[in-house]
């Protein structure tokens, strides 16, 4: 841990109860399975387990200091009232006393390739980032807890899935930078309607330090109210339009790359994208961005985007049993990503290209009308067939066929792998869904 706690800290900074004697303490944990002597274990409820039921275990293994909210047996502890905020008061206690830039990323689309994009292009510097997706009110603190003294930079996602989620991960990792990506359809169901995202994203930026930069997406529509957000904070924008800051030109789209030329105060660099879509070139110039508010070369900076960023899932390029392009992007959906994907699928180099598409969740009321512009979009990109698996991206299916288009309905992971599984090397098949959709069975079912 970058510096030692002791439990009156917690106690103040939570605005706790501390019974018992003071202590230092080297670790902050959650997970009794990964208690270590002297530590503190914070007794968070979660939907399956209660943190309280196990700090008896926990002090018998060496937690010598407990956050709970209720008196608990143990020698000393730090009563507080919701044991959650608390562990995000903990964390913040700790980015407060870290020098270096804390990054935070957030946006509807593209957090996760952003980040690790960013962080793996920080190549001289030492860099701790989220791991997997862990961006929510616990993968937050959790990330920010690792911080020691050798780290350079912290890269951190900041996802949302109800209201008040932004402005609470704000207040944890108060962002010397932040990344916007944009505002799209998603997690309607927690979050309400499209201004509402916006609004709940934009919370980072009124949460972040008061000299943070904040890099904004000048395409999307909810730029100026971001801008609005800033106050006397500077704003660097990125886009495909020439008001920009970072702005992109000569775009040259292939099927698994993108060449372009970046613009930025005066200057021009050619880059090579890896990883194919008018997106990634989106999720390109957040990123170099990124690193020339961080003081690094226009050049070395537009070189890294060559270097794909691998995020399982995410477009990932695969090859089915019987030699078609399998398209794995069964990680999650939303209607901004399924579009991006099918973007990727219209330009492959074959003869047809095949969508097995299952159900996006978290869209509330407006559940069907999506589903239905989706399979409008799909026709319109010139995509051979639909395949549908289960009733809600049937949806999709009878719009893409009221179109003129092929739909194929399916109730299985296993009959629309059985539908695919004769297609050869002219085809390139692309599978997406949400992640409860689990996508995943398609793409197994035609590799083994
Ligand atoms: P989550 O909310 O699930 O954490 P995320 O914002 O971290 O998602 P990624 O995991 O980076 O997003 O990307 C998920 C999918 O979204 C990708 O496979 C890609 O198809 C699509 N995508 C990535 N970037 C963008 C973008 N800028 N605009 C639209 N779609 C995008
Ligand atoms: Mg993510």
């Amino acid at each position: 841990m970058l510096i030692n706690l002791t439990l009156s800290d917690i106690a103040e900074a939570c605005g706790g109860q501390l019974i018992g004697e003071n202590c230092v303490l080297n670790a902050v944990i959650t997970d009794t399975r990964k208690i270590t002597s002297g530590c503190v274990f914070v007794a968070l409820k979660g939907e399956r387990f209660d943190g309280h039921d196990y700090i008896g275990q926990a002090v018998q293994e060496g937690a010598v200091g407990v956050v709970s909210d209720r008196d608990v047996d143990a020698p000393n502890y730090v009563k507080v009232v919701d044991t959650t905020l608390a562990y995000g008061v903990i964390a913040r206690l700790i980015r407060d006393a870290f020098k270096g830039p804390v990054v935070c990323i957030t946006g509807s689309n593209g957090k996760t390739t952003v980040k690790d994009w960013l962080a793996q292009s920080l190549t001289d510097k030492n860099v701790l980032k989220t791991r997997a997706n862990l961006n929510n009110q616990i993968g937050v603190p959790q990330t920010l807890l690792e911080l020691d003294a050798d780290h350079d930079v912290a890269v951190i996602e900041a996802g949302t899935s109800f209201t008040g989620e932004i402005p609470l991960l704000a207040k944890i990792a108060f962002p010397d930078i932040v990344i916007l990506t944009n505002a799209s359809g998603s997690h309607f169901e927690g979050l309400g309607g499209i201004e509402d995202i916006a609004k709940e994203k934009g919370a980072l930026i009124s949460g972040s330090s008061p000299n943070a930069s904040i890099i904004l997406n000048a395409d999307d529509e909810y730029f100026d109210y971001w801008c609005s957000l800033a106050g006397d904070r500077q704003v660097y924008s990125f886009g495909f339009t020439e008001s920009a800051d970072l702005y992109v030109s000569d775009i040259e789209l292939s099927a698994e790359s993108s060449l372009a030329v970046f613009n930025y105060n005066g200057g021009a660099q050619s880059v090579s994208i890896a990883g194919a879509g008018k997106h990634q070139i989106a999720n390109g110039m957040a990123v170099v961005l990124a690193m020339l508010v961080m003081g690094i070369d226009f050049k070395q900076a537009a070189d890294k985007l060559a270097t794909p960023v691998l995020v399982s899932g995410r477009l990932e390029r695969l090859k089915a049993k019987n030699g078609a392009l399998l398209i794995n992007d069964c990680y999650n959906a939303s209607p901004a990503s399924v579009e991006a994907a099918i973007d990727v699928l219209a330009i492959q180099p074959v003869e047809e290209t095949w969508l097995i598409l299952g159900a996006l969740a978290e869209l509330g009321a407006q559940r069907d009308d999506i589903h239905h512009g989706l399979g409008v979009y799909a026709k319109n990109k010139g995509i051979s067939c639909l395949i549908c698996v289960g009733p809600v991206a049937s949806i999709a299916g009878a719009a893409f066929r009221s179109e003129g288009g092929n739909a194929i309905f399916c109730n299985t992971h296993n009959e629309a792998a059985t539908v695919v599984r004769p297609l050869d090397k002219k085809h390139a098949i692309l599978v997406k869904g949400s992640r409860s959709a689990k996508m995943e069975n398609v793409i197994e079912a035609l590799i083994n």
